[in-house]
Formats: structure tokens, sequence, C-alpha cells
């Protein structure tokens, strides 16, 4: 068995799990999930175990099945949320409103190993304040899934961005982790770039992803799609360096462009009248500032989100 610190004492332990049209997953996840409790319970490793439900605007019978299981085991909770505020939302919900000393986000469709979650427990005793679950292999993502997030990943990373390769949202973070997060006002959320930025010792526990237990994914290629361009565009400014660098290039190559024109004339050079000249910078110009101001427009699209400090999430009802 690992070291443990005799200093951290038993943690309340909560499991958080975002839920958005979950109800043909929830009672095997309830059922896994109250088991590695209870084992962990009589390790005496944890204490007063909970399960938070976050229901995130379901469409279907996911809050009935909640209230259903928060009525058999007083350990199990659900939070309902006033209407789909996204995974990222429905998570910092739970973590921000449920007690415990070690609080654990998890999928709720079963895809992230629950036996992994006694290794964060132990990595908390070792002192780590978050404990990453890292994806070992991806074998049970399609080709398309795989591939786009894996390359995000590194996109990501080549642009500074502090990640955690192949980790998404299973993780464990201390109380102490949790305040911090409580602290940090962004609208627009991605907790797998925002928690490596609060520091705090840490540690990896790698897993072997699942096939999802039921139903299919709740991420829809827009959904996907937004949550990449919030992790560029929350995490670093380099895109907008990038836009400045390509402008001084362009206008360097441009001021080039007329010096060896009016060198031509003086010199009287033949010079060739040409449409392609004219018309193929017109439209890659055109394409290349179009681009820049999608670009700018994103950040401040970001902005304007956030300036308007809306509620990250609406609770409607808690059992
Ligand atoms: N989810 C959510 N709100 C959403 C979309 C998804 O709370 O708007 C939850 C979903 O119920 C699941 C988790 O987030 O527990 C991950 O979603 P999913 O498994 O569909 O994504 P995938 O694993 O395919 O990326
Ligand atoms: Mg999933």
């Amino acid at each position: 068995m690992a070291q443990t610190n005799p200093a951290i004492s038993c943690p309340r332990l909560t499991v958080v799990v975002p839920c958005h049209n979950e109800e043909e997953v929830l009672s095997e996840t309830v059922l896994r999930l109250s088991n590695l409790l209870d084992a962990l319970s009589r390790a005496s490793l944890i204490a007063e175990p909970s399960i938070y439900f976050v229901d995130d605007g379901s469409t279907d019978d996911t809050w009935h099945a909640i209230e259903r299981l928060a009525a058999k085991d007083a350990r199990v909770h659900g939070l309902k949320l006033s209407r789909n505020f996204g995974q990222q939302s429905a998570i910092l919900a739970g973590l921000l409103m449920a007690p415990g000393d070690a609080l654990i986000s998890i999928d709720a469709d079963l895809q992230d190993d629950v036996a992994a979650i006694e290794e964060m427990v132990r990595a908390y005793y070792r002192g780590a304040d978050v404990v990453y679950g890292i994806r070992r292999n991806r074998d049970t993502d399609g080709f398309f899934k795989r591939t786009t997030a894996e390359g995000y990943y590194r996109v990501l990373q080549a642009m500074g961005v502090q990640l955690m390769f192949n980790h998404a949202d299973f993780r464990l973070m201390s109380r102490r982790v949790v305040e911090e997060l409580r602290n940090c006002k962004e609208s627009n959320l991605l907790l797998r770039g925002l928690i490596p930025q609060l520091g705090f010792p840490s540690e990896l526990v790698y897993y072997d992803r699942q096939v999802r237990y039921a139903g299919e994914t709740k991420y829809s290629i827009p959904k996907m799609v937004a949550l990449a361009v919030n992790g560029i565009t929350s995490f670093t400014e380099i895109p907008l360096k990038f836009i400045t660098v390509l402008g001084m290039l362009v206008s360097l190559f441009s001021f080039g462009l007329a010096a060896w024109a009016l060198i031509a004339k003086f010199l009287h050079m033949a010079s060739v009248p040409g449409w392609a000249s004219v018309v193929i910078p017109l439209y890659m110009l055109g394409g290349i500032q179009l681009l820049c101001l999608g670009v700018i427009g994103q950040y401040l699209a970001r902005i304007y989100s956030e300036a308007k400090a809306r509620p990250r999430f609406i609770v409607e009802k808690s059992v």
C-alpha cells in the first residue's frame, strides 16, 4: 500500500456527476458508485460519502430518476439546473454547492472508471490537492472523436496552455482547491484548463476509458466546437499575437512589392499587365482579413459575456 500522510485526516468524500438526459445510465451509475463508496468507507479511507447528481436541463426522466434514487439512499442528492447550462457549468454547480473535504467529478455514463477513485483518494492522502484522471487509452472512442480530441490537446499545448494530455473532467479536488475555484468568476468555463492554473500539489491517476454504458453522447459537434474555441480564447492570446505578426508580414511583403514596382518603373523594365497578380492577392488578403476579424470577434464575444457576468448556473430545486 502507498504511503499515507498521517497529517491528512479521513476526508468526507463527495462525487459530483453532471447529467444531461442520462435516465438510462443513472441506476447503474449509482449502484457502482455506492458499492465503491461502501468499500472505501469500510476501509476507513473516507467518511460521510455523498453523491451529487446535477441535472443539466434534461428533457427526459433524469430528474425523476434522481429523486427516486435520493429517496432510497440518504447519500444521494440532486441539483436541478433551471435549463441546460452545459457540462462545465453543471460540474461547477455541483462542486460549489456540495459539502465535502475531497470532491470528485465524474461523467454519468461510466466511461470514466469508477475503480480509479480509490487511487485518487490514496493520492489525496499522499498530499495531492488535485488528482487528474488520465485516459490511458481511447480505443473505445471513435476514430473521429479520438483524433480531433488528441489533436486539440496538442494544439492547445503548443499554444502554451497548461493542460493535462488526455485528461477531461474526471478529477479529485480538495476543499481548498474548490474554494479557490469559487473565486474564479469566469463565465466561459473550461475546468480542465482552469484547475492546473490554480496550482497546488497534484498527481495523475491512469485508467482505461470504457464505452458509454447506455445512451448516446450528449456532446453534439456544435458543443464540442464551442468547448474547443473556449479552451483557446480563455487561456491563450497566441491567436491575437499571430494576427499581429501575420499583419506585419503581409505589410512588409506589400511594401517590398511596391518598392519593386517603383524600381521596375524607373528602370523601364517590362511589366506584365497581369490579372492573376491583382486578383489572387485580393481574394487572399480579403480571406486573411476576415479570418483575423473572426478571431478578434471570438475574443470580443468572450469579453462581452464576461462583462455581462450572468450567473453560470441557476439551481431550480434540489433534493
Ligand atoms: N453533460 C451535461 N451537459 C451537457 C452535455 C453533457 O451535463 O450539456 C454530461 C453528460 O450527461 C455526461 C458528461 O457530461 O455525464 C459527459 O457527456 P458525454 O458522455 O455525452 O460526452 P462524451 O463522453 O461523449 O464526450
Ligand atoms: Mg461520455
